[in-house]
């Protein structure tokens, strides 16, 4: 059994509330491993730019019918299993949306075409925003198998070197507790500094703060910053997860998130990075 399989099947003990929604990360983590995807990473000749993304400023080609077909699983799952908000993107499985737009929208973290296309089509925009979310992520785990090795060591960023993201998660590994942060989107990981907020940059100490809620077990933790109310969920652990699982880590760990947000964070909102893509759809749906 994988550590993604362990990882789902823990989930669905511990939240069973949860198993409509699990059953849609379930397909898309499927699909994450699938090699046809490898295909459509873009290439990429020079090194990495300070302070910019690999993803960033890039052209993609990509046959239409590769994310309209994905699009419609990942939805068709969505309104088959799920809850009354979920069932309302049934009208979006059956319109002829524009996938390629959805894909765009969502890999620059559009949020607000997103929700266009939802209000416009009278489905629920959070539900639409959640699984529009998921469709780049086997493009972007493919992006990550290939240039992983591109990405610059020295990378000082608080977003992905990859895809731009905010971190879903951080790591502190091992005995020589090296700092990694974890993109939820792309699987990728980068050191992380915590001498200073990842987000705003603050260095004052007296402003960074770590919450260990009570009751939340070891080597579990919250990394905040009082200026701009920013937060990290932390983790020990003796490595890193792979790629596909660190979805599942983020929402395994939902109760500090739910903590951070009693106290006053907040996650921010869109994209670490302005990614400016182009996106060629090849073929016909
Ligand atoms: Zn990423
Ligand atoms: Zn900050």
């Amino acid at each position: 059994m994988t550590a993604i399989d362990t990882g789902l099947q823990e989930l669905k003990r511990q939240h069973p509330e949860w198993e409509p929604w699990l059953a849609v990360v379930e397909e898309v983590l499927r699909e994450t491993g699938d090699p046809q995807w490898d295909a459509l990473v873009p290439t990429r000749t020079e090194a990495q730019r300070i302070k910019v993304p690999l993803l960033a400023e890039t052209t993609i080609q990509i046959e239409e019918a590769v994310i309209s077909g994905l699009l419609k699983q990942l939805l068709q799952t969505a309104c088959r299993n799920g809850t009354s908000k979920m069932a309302t993107l049934e009208p979006v499985a059956r319109a002829d949306v524009d996938s390629l737009m959805l894909f765009k929208a969502s890999l620059c973290r559009d949020d607000d075409r997103v929700k266009d296309i939802a209000t416009a089509l009278g489905a629920d925009p959070e539900a639409l925003q959640a699984v529009v979310a998921l469709v780049p992520l086997p493009f972007l785990h493919a992006c990550n198998r290939r240039w992983t090795r591109s990405i610059d060591i020295s990378w000082m960023e608080g977003y992905c070197p990859l895809c731009g993201a905010w971190p879903a998660l951080g790591e502190i590994r091992g005995i020589e507790r090296n700092r990694y942060f974890r993109c939820g989107r792309c699987g990728g990981e980068w050191r992380a500094h915590c001498l200073f907020c990842t987000y705003c940059g603050m260095t004052d100490h007296e402003q960074l703060v770590t919450l260990v809620p009570e009751q939340t077990g070891a080597g579990r933790m919250i990394e905040a910053c009082k200026r701009c109310l920013g937060y990290v969920k932390t983790f020990t652990t003796l490595q890193g997860s792979v790629p596909a699982k660190v979805i599942l880590d983020d929402l395994a760990s939902v109760d500090l998130d739910v903590a951070a947000v009693e106290q006053g964070y907040k996650r921010p909102q869109g994209a670490g990075y302005a990614l400016d893509l182009t996106i060629i759809g090849n073929g016909t749906k």
